[in-house]
């Protein structure tokens, strides 16, 4: 089988903005495979957030493919405020960042920040980044209403920019006042998932997952881990989210930029043992935000993500504001596709099989391992049965999940190897399983001939038991 023929296992996400938001790029990204599109909340009206959703779910029904929407809400981000224009910083320049508004000297120029408390976390001598570590000032000194700095690293400072406090502990509640705005419209306007950003704790996942309850939703946490706290609970945290974002951009700034790949490869991990997807994202394809082809360097990091078996890749500049987006999609799609055709250990993960559901799901993945060209397919109401199949990493076969409803749909978006199906579920097991082989082949999907793993509830008497079957597609 060449590359091109089999399913992509590995998901794609990319960041909706201003370089994607047409109706015409949107066909185009989807009909080149993306599966998610992130929205960020950090630069993002509510008003454009309603309308862009509605776009999203236009064109997917135009081209056919139903993707899913994830909504990035920025969490205990520090930002600093409004610019009217951008302020060169100067190497050595003294420079404060202001919590009261318009308290600085004239002759110091300053700009506001989001974080009331940032005065009393701060200690003289520790380091404010800005943009990505992109500008560096030392803190000199502070008040009640101020911290004063030097320029270590200059550069342009524009409005609402990121900053970054490594090793301070920040003090700001996890699902903030403007999270909460933001995810009331995501839920109305019917989003997939929430990623929550800097995640430090499985009590921050608690707090979101009770305002779900109580707007009676059913959309999935993603929690994004950004920081070194996120690495301190990282088992928790997979524990008590419904998948993980690995953030690259920020945790390679918080923690030691050389333990990036180990906490990559450990998150990653993490995630296969407590059964969470898992998303590795950030500067995959930086250098394609300006120029049409990536780096050698990029092509290798890409293609680490799929040996280590992460669910999905993502994209963030390189499509939100990047002059090359559909490229960029495409070429995760191939790399991804051309590494998934080479050898990947699936026995080695940690994976901790309890219940005797994952047990059957197991047997169905080693039967379909031991067959060459083999598919799975099972049938999925709540996406537990896909998900359980994806986690125990199938060598070669694709799962082909069906389900009745299109939340689920979507949200098996985000699951390696998992490619979703809609359609009814008959009272009789057995029809079903005859109405999605008749589905899988009007689109293709199955030919005679194919041997088909079956991982589906069947009527035993008149219980439903999980089952493991094999059929040959007549
Ligand atoms: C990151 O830091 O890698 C990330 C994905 O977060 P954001 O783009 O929201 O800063």
């Amino acid at each position: 089988m060449s590359a091109a023929d089999s399913i992509r296992r590995t998901k794609i996400i990319f960041t909706l903005g201003p370089a994607t938001e047409s109706e015409a790029m949107l066909e185009q990204l989807f009909r080149a495979g993306a599966d998610v599109v992130r929205l960020n909340m950090a630069h993002a009206k509510h008003d454009w957030t309603r309308s862009i959703i509605r776009r999203i779910r236009e064109v997917s029904k135009r081209v056919d493919r139903e993707v899913a929407i994830m909504m990035d809400i920025k969490g205990p981000e520090i930002r600093t405020g409004d610019l009217s224009i951008p302020i060169e910083l100067k190497a050595g320049e003294i420079f404060d960042f202001t919590v009261k508004s318009g308290t600085s000297a004239e002759e110091i120029r300053s700009v506001d920040v989001n974080y009331k408390d940032l005065v009393k976390d701060i200690n003289i001598g520790d380091t404010v980044l800005v943009d990505n570590g992109l500008l560096q000032l030392e803190v000199l000194s502070k008040d009640e209403a101020r911290i004063r700095c030097r320029v270590l690293i200059p550069g342009e400072l524009r409005s609402r920019r990121h900053i970054n406090l490594p090793g301070v502990k920040v003090n700001l509640p996890a699902f903030t006042e403007k999270d909460r705005a933001d995810a009331t419209v995501g839920l109305e306007e019917g989003i997939d998932f929430l990623a929550l950003s800097f995640v430090r704790a499985a009590k921050d996942i608690e707090l979101l997952r009770e305002f779900l309850v109580e707007k009676k939703s059913k959309v999935r946490i993603i929690a994004k881990i950004e920081d070194q706290s996120a690495i301190d609970n990282l088992d928790e945290i997979v524990g008590a989210c419904d998948g993980l974002m690995v953030a690259r951009g920020d945790l390679g700034i918080e923690c030691p930029f050389e333990e990036l790949p180990i906490i990559q490869r450990r998150a990653v991990r993490a995630c296969l043992a407590q059964g969470r997807p898992v998303i590795v994202a950030t500067h995959m394809l930086e250098s394609m935000i300006s120029q049409p082809v990536p780096t050698r360097a990029e092509i290798t990091d890409v293609a680490n993500a799929v040996f280590e078996q992460a669910d999905c890749v993502m994209l963030s500049g390189e499509t939100a504001t990047g002059k090359y987006p559909l490229e960029c999609v495409r070429m995760l799609d191939v790399i991804a596709r051309r590494i998934e055709l080479e050898e990947i250990s699936s026995n080695s993960f940690p994976v901790v099989f309890t219940g005797e559901r994952m047990k059957v799901l197991h047997s169905a993945v080693t039967l379909a391992n031991e067959l060459p060209h083999s598919k799975i397919l099972t049938f999925t109401r709540h996406g537990f049965m896909a998900q359980g199949l994806a986690l125990l990493r199938p060598a070669r076969s694709c799962i082909l999940a069906v389900t009745p409803s299109l939340e689920v749909f979507r949200h098996m978006r985000l699951l390696r190897a998992v490619e979703p199906y809609l359609m009814p579920l008959a009272s009789d097991p057995n029809e079903t399983i005859e109405h999605a082989i008749s589905l899988l082949r009007r689109e293709g999907r199955l030919v005679s001939g194919d041997k088909v793993v079956i991982a589906t509830d069947i009527l035993a008497m008149d219980r439903l038991v999980d089952s493991v079957q094999l059929r040959t597609v007549q």
